[in-house]
């Protein structure tokens, strides 16, 4: 069971090199209506990367339609931010993780580790085992996934995408997998 994430800035310069790939391809889907769409990206204070966050960290990509009468927002999916959570998308899903299977880790410990409350800490384990088996994106990826769909989530998500030796890269598969999760109608409003 891993416990921490790739160290250094090189991690989070690669998840954003990610988030950079999925909003280009949003921007050049256009706007339903037509429209062409526009930078408008959400400023972000993301805790839990220590000091090697990259300045890029400051926003999430997002999007305007450029036309008058819709000015439609449109977020790309991300393997960093998960909806408006303040942690970011990595740790959310680590420490969950670590909370998680037959010896956790207690809680003390891991608000050690992450500067996570314990409070906060609950919020995830109630979103993971409630409102993530309810999205669509769950109920189409259990599909495709069947030995994990009796599992517990996200620990066995971990363990499956981060058993390769290049723990960097199995990371980014793992966010990459999760991402429908965090944009706008991938989750139930509440926890947006
Ligand atoms: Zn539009």
């Amino acid at each position: 069971m891993y416990h921490e994430l790739p160290p250094g800035a090189s991690f989070w310069l690669f998840l954003f090199a990610v988030d950079q790939d999925l909003a280009e391809s949003t921007r050049q889907k256009a706007c339903p209506c037509g429209g062409r769409l526009h930078r408008a990206n959400y400023p972000r204070k993301p805790r839990g990367g220590d000091g090697d966050l990259p300045e890029d960290y400051d926003y999430r990509f997002s999007f305007c339609c450029d036309r008058d009468g819709c000015r439609k927002r449109v977020t790309p999916p991300s393997v960093r931010f998960l909806g408006r959570k303040v942690y970011l998308f990595a740790v959310v899903v680590l420490v969950s993780a670590m909370r998680q299977g037959p010896s956790p880790r207690r809680v003390r410990e891991l608000a050690q580790l992450f500067g996570t409350d314990r409070r906060t800490i609950a919020r995830w384990q109630v979103f993971w085992r409630e409102h993530v088996p309810q999205t669509p994106f769950w109920k189409s990826a259990r599909g495709r996934l069947p030995a994990l769909a009796a599992t517990i989530l996200p620990r066995s998500l971990v363990e499956a995408f981060l058993g390769g030796d290049d723990p960097c890269r199995g990371w980014g598969r793992l966010l990459l997998f999760l991402s429908p999760i965090t944009i706008a109608g991938g989750l139930p409003n509440a926890f947006s």
